[in-house]
């Protein structure tokens, strides 16, 4: 990684680049993000409703769901854009031009 928004150009141990060049990469990174990050979200505070139940602070537990929703989709954004990247490999295997730090050859 390079900054927590920004991932390094490419992999320090294969070379392989992060960022496949194709222009759709953001958006299948970005519904990922949000599927995995909202839901981890739901779960957190699902928990904590459980654990405070049967009397659960109803506006505290508001303004915790709100601090998850925004929360969570930063804190897992480089990890869920690399969840992205797997499934993409997944389906598109590796092509020569997938590995270096040059500016994706796939535009
Ligand atoms: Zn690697």
């Amino acid at each position: 990684m390079h900054g927590w928004l920004h991932l390094a150009a490419a992999c320090p141990r294969c070379s392989l680049r992060p960022d496949r060049g194709e222009p759709d990469h953001f958006v299948g990174g970005y519904v990922v993000n949000l599927g995995i990050a909202e839901f981890v979200a739901a779960a957190l505070w699902a928990i904590m409703l459980v654990a405070t139940w049967p009397n659960p602070s109803w506006e505290l537990m508001q303004w915790i769901a709100v601090a998850l929703v925004v929360a969570t989709p930063l804190a897992l954004y480089p990890f869920t854009r690399l969840v992205f990247l797997a499934i993409d490999l997944n389906f598109q295997p590796t092509r020569p031009g997938d590995f270096g730090t040059e500016d994706p050859t796939y535009k």
